[in-house]
């Protein structure tokens, strides 16, 4: 069977429980049970987290989750450790990525859950997604070292175990480390956020890229963290969702580690609006570094059809 007819999707027990292959199309296997505890968004070494896929599969075991999908940024090589994690631990797994995308010029995150993880249309996407962010961290040192700070960017790639994968979030660890700030949302907040010396432009890919990609590999689109785009206005808002409907995404994430209960309350009501499926994730990075740990944000409202209903 060709890579792309396997469905990589949802795993258990060291069995793959494939309901059904039709001709070259990629179907999803079924889930024996309907999850308690499900957590679609952390992060691993293989992109900005601070632990192994094994390690942060066996905190989320720990912590409860029963379904859970690893989400690290542009990147799919922690998915094979993650699953063979999950599967000693009897956890249901399925497979994630979060994508990093620009509409209107405002840098947005798209998950992408449930997909086949050897799909070229995916795999050279996001190949080339990430070619540009060593060359943007470059452009990120220099910045730093025209204000005084010089030396930012090897010190980062230093905190980068897939240098491919360097982020902002390996440039605040190290300014941290040399005492720029105390905390890493202080150095975002003086150093690496629009406006700010550390901060340079960068061509993301569109949404219609990683929409596409998802769906081409047989799997779903959710928008993250929707109310962290502080630069989008209500209108704005409205239009992504608009095209996001449009482009054949199908979910957003209502419950996360960055909402407050009035996110919860307002993305609860755009999802209805819209007829998406809802999503929940911590957005996990670290034990230090994360305001809610792995499974342990509250349920959805109990109205909104959880996402994990589209991926069987
Ligand atoms: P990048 O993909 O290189 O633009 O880096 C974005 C990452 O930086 C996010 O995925 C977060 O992990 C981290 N990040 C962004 N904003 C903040 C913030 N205000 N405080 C802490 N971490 C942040
Ligand atoms: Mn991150
Ligand atoms: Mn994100
Ligand atoms: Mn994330």
């Amino acid at each position: 069977m060709p890579p792309s007819n396997q469905p990589a999707a949802l795993h258990k027990g060291g069995q793959s429980r494939l309901a059904f292959v039709i001709d070259s199309s990629f179907a999803f296997p079924s889930l024996s049970v309907n999850p308690a505890n499900f957590d679609f968004h952390c992060h691993s070494v293989i992109s900005d987290g601070l632990l192994p896929p094994a390690v942060v599969a066996g905190r989320a075991a720990a912590n409860g989750v029963d379904l859970w999908a690893l989400t690290d940024h542009d990147d799919l090589g922690g998915l094979v450790e993650a699953r063979a994690a999950a599967d000693e631990l009897g956890m249901d797994f399925v497979n994630g990525v979060e994508i990093s995308i620009e509409w209107k010029s405002i840098p947005i995150h798209i998950v992408g859950l449930g997909f086949d993880a050897a799909h070229p249309a995916l795999c050279g996407g996001l190949e080339s997604l990430r070619q540009g962010r060593i060359e943007r961290a470059r452009r990120m040192g220099e910045a730093l070292a025209a204000i005084g700070i010089p030396g930012v960017f090897e010190g980062a790639l230093a905190y980068a175990t897939n240098p491919s994968l360097i982020s902002r979030a390996h440039f605040a660890r190290y300014m941290v480390s040399i005492g720029i700030a105390r905390d890493l949302p202080g150095i975002f907040q003086h150093y690496l956020t629009p406006g700010k010396p550390g901060y340079v432009d960068h061509r993301w890919v569109t949404l219609g890229d990683a929409i596409g990609w998802i769906k081409a590999a047989g799997g779903v689109a959710v928008v993250a963290h929707p109310g962290r785009y502080k630069a989008m206005s209500n209108g704005d808002q409205r239009r992504f969702l608009d095209d996001f409907k449009d482009l054949g995404g199908q979910g957003i994430e209502v419950t996360c580690g960055s909402h407050s209960p009035d996110h919860v309350l307002h993305f609860a009501r755009l999802a209805r609006h819209y007829a998406f499926h809802a999503s929940r994730g911590s957005d996990f990075h670290g034990p230090e570094e994360s305001y809610v740990d792995l499974g342990k944000l509250p349920p959805l409202p109990e109205d909104l059809k959880p996402v994990w209903r589209l991926l069987r």
